[in-house]
């Protein structure tokens, strides 16, 4: 099939409810998608590429999974309620710590060998909550229950009568949606929002960094801290894969080493082999010793990180215009961090519903007659993972 549904458990369909067009199945664009479906709306979440995730993203290579955009997450959020654990499932988030002693970096960094006798057991310093196993399994589980079309990037969205008309690749959806939310990169959302002069104005002044990155894989442990920011230099940031829950902790060890934004800036023109090798030699002089890889990919991140402020009010983690029925949430509102976009596209939700409510455009589970309504929103509630 062309265009998979990708929708992976049973979904109470809200016949009749008011249709919402997502477009992008970052985490922005399904938490958007899945408060929708929780109030009882018709949520249909388009997205470019063949996975979700967006920058929520996870690679499987020879040498194991490697996360090659997001590594953790550091905000308060509601996310990892989200992907709590369901009986007989894996969680999709855990909290990841690291030892505080070097010494005793060392001794875990040894392929993930730990002493049973051991029992002056280092203090742990919390780095934050991991998708498991792997980052973009947060994102599949929020998808689960979801209608999300992959493959199916839009080019085009018009305003015909009080309907949303989109256009993919080949040409117009025969579908048509009460509401759309753009929940992708400002540069991606700014053609898709020519209907709405505000929104165009607002999404023209956000400006996104790019960003290098090298996936490294070792056969002989390095012995470095599981998790390390830098203030200067090339390097802005490494993470060790094998030390974060839910993954293979033996070697090869893979390391994600993320350069810093002035770095990729000068080295935008550069090939990925070239900057391979040069984020290799400055993640050696970290080391401390020649480091001999076994696995190497640099890959470049476009739409990186965004110049979006902190916002003042809860009403500014998104952008909407209600007379056209249309908003922007993410890293273009707020800024580059998950625990933001996920904020960003959970409150779009909550105002779009009320924009459709003041329409009397009610959701299934307000319009239909009461019996029915219990019975739809409950069995809906399970099926989300909400009390
Ligand atoms: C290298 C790197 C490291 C990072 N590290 C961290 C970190 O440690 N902690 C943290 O909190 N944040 C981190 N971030 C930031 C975080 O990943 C992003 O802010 C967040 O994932 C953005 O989510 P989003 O849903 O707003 O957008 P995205 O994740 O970009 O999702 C947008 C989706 O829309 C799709 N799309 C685009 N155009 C179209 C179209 N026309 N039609 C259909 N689909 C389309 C894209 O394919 C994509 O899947 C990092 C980002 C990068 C790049």
């Amino acid at each position: 099939m062309k265009n998979p549904t990708h929708r992976t458990e049973p979904l109470v369909v809200h016949r009749g409810a008011p249709r919402v067009a997502v477009i992008g199945a970052g985490i922005s664009g399904l938490s958007c998608a899945r408060e929708l479906a929780v109030r009882g709306y018709d949520p249909v979440v388009f997205e470019a590429s063949e996975r979700t995730g967006g920058r929520c993203s996870s690679l499987a290579t020879r040498v194991g999974c490697f996360d090659d955009g997001a590594q953790v997450i550091t905000g308060t959020t509601r996310l990892a309620a989200y992907t709590a654990p369901q009986p007989g499932r894996l969680a999709a988030s855990h909290v990841w710590s690291m030892p505080t002693a070097p010494v005793d970096v060392e001794r875990f960094s040894r392929a993930g060998v730990h002493d049973e006798d051991d029992t002056d057991d280092p203090a742990l310093a919390l780095i934050g909550t991991v998708g498991v196993p792997s980052m973009r399994a947060m994102a599949d589980t929020i998808a689960k229950p979801l209608q999300v079309r992959l493959n199916t990037p839009i080019h085009r969205a018009q305003r015909r009568h009080t309907n949303w008309v989109l256009t993919g690749a080949s040409g117009d959806i025969d579908e048509d949606f009460q509401a759309l939310v753009l929940a992708v990169p400002a540069p991606r959302a700014l053609p898709l929002a020519k209907a709405s002069p505000g929104l165009s104005q607002s999404l023209r002044g956000v400006h996104y960094g790019h960003r290098w990155v090298l996936l490294l894989g070792t056969e002989r442990p390095v012995h470095l801290p599981s998790y390390r920011t830098f203030e200067s230099g090339p390097i802005e940031r490494i993470a060790a894969m094998h030390s974060k829950p839910g993954r293979a902790s033996t070697v090869p060890q893979r390391w994600f080493v993320e350069a810093s934004e002035r770095w990729s800036m000068d080295h935008a023109a550069a090939d990925a082999e070239t900057v391979a090798d040069l984020l290799l030699a400055n993640f050696q002089a970290h080391a401390g010793r020649p480091v001999a890889p076994c696995f190497l990919l640099a890959h470049h991140w476009a739409h990186a990180f965004s110049d979006a402020p902190e916002p003042q009010a809860e009403t500014l983690r998104y952008w909407w215009d209600d007379a056209l029925l249309i908003g922007v949430c993410g890293d273009s509102v707020v800024p580059s961090r998950v625990d933001q976009v996920h904020r960003s596209g959970a409150l779009l939700a909550a105002r779009l519903a009320e924009s459709l409510v003041a329409r009397r455009w009610r959701s299934a589970s307000v319009a239909a007659p009461a019996a029915k309504t219990a019975t739809h929103s409950r069995t809906r509630s399970i099926l989300l993972g909400t009390a």
